[in-house]
């Protein structure tokens, strides 16, 4: 599959050049509500089969950036969300996504302004082929090193197979009509040279951002914490929904695992946080992240979008 810039029009409200400045502010750019997605077309681990009534809005286009704090941008790829990132030694990409997206990925650095040789450090918040499947293709266009969980840093590897998902009644019909239409979202890219990455681990030089891992999603899933940037990037331990708000990812290994991640990255108090498929939450992240959190207790994670 390869995936290739839209070349939809103008969105209004997204940066074309600003060449990776610094955006001023902890949360100066929120994603505008205007480009608020529905449908999220060809989510894998994210919301499907959810018609929300037919609401209109604008998709942002695939590897437009969205600003949401300082130096730290929101590239939907398609499948899935990438984050990109700059450190003082390089840019940081975040879940680049399926393979193929790699082509988008750059394209929204080169929006920004870089260039390939730019990018330090390729993050991966777990194994799912809709986030690390874009990984390796990267690494080999931009000498980046590949950095993931150390439990699903080994299943890149190919020393381990991934754990498959504890699905609920309700995921399980989602997750078949998934493995008709992706095949083979499960199986995991091989990346020979994937770097584990193990709770506290500093991304960078300069502690902008730190690497927790949290499991749950999967048994190495990571979540960067940003503490200047006041963000957090959950990978699908949550998932953002259509109307802004948050909700239980799907598709776990460890439902309450998860649940307790997403409480514990609330509690450093963050104003962004970022997910793995669906909009940003800005603002009110915290609270956001809690309530998705309790959700689980009560739902499976399909109706729980509050
Ligand atoms: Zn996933």
């Amino acid at each position: 599959m390869t995936a290739t810039p839209t070349t939809a029009g103008p969105t209004p409200g997204t940066p074309e050049t600003i060449g990776i400045p610094v955006v001023s502010g902890v949360h100066a750019a929120p994603a505008p509500a205007a480009e608020v997605p529905t449908g999220w077309p060809g989510t894998v681990c994210g919301p499907t089969g959810h018609d929300e009534g037919g609401t209109t809005v604008t998709l942002p286009r695939q590897g437009a950036p969205v600003p949401l704090a300082a130096d730290l941008w929101w590239v939907p790829t398609g499948a899935a969300n990438a984050y990109l990132w700059r450190d003082p030694d390089g840019v940081v990409v975040l879940d680049p996504g399926l393979p193929g997206e790699e082509d988008v990925v750059l394209d929204a650095l080169a929006r920004l302004g870089g260039r390939p040789q730019d990018i330090a450090r390729i993050v991966l918040t777990h194994w799912h082929s809709d986030h690390s499947g874009a990984a390796a293709a990267l690494a080999t266009l931009t000498g980046a090193e590949v950095l993931a969980g150390a439990a699903d840093a080994a299943v890149l590897r190919g020393e381990s197979r991934g754990t498959p998902p504890d699905l609920t009644e309700d995921e399980r019909p989602v997750h078949e009509a998934i493995a008709r239409a992706a095949g083979t979202v499960m199986d995991a890219p091989r990346i020979a040279a994937a770097r584990d990455l193990h709770d506290r681990d500093r991304l960078g030089p300069g502690g902008g951002a730190v690497a927790r891992l949290v499991g749950g999603h999967t048994e190495g899933s990571v979540a960067v914490w940003m503490a200047a940037r006041r963000a957090v990037l959950t990978g699908d331990l949550a998932r953002g929904t259509d109307d802004g708000g948050v909700a239980f990812g799907l598709f776990h290994v460890d439902r309450a695992r998860t649940a307790a991640a997403l409480r514990e990255l609330a509690a450093p108090d963050p104003v962004v946080a970022g997910f793995g498929h669906g909009p940003p939450a800005t603002g009110s992240a915290a609270s956001a992240l809690r309530v998705a959190s309790d959700g689980v207790a009560e739902g499976d994670g399909l109706g729980e979008e509050r």
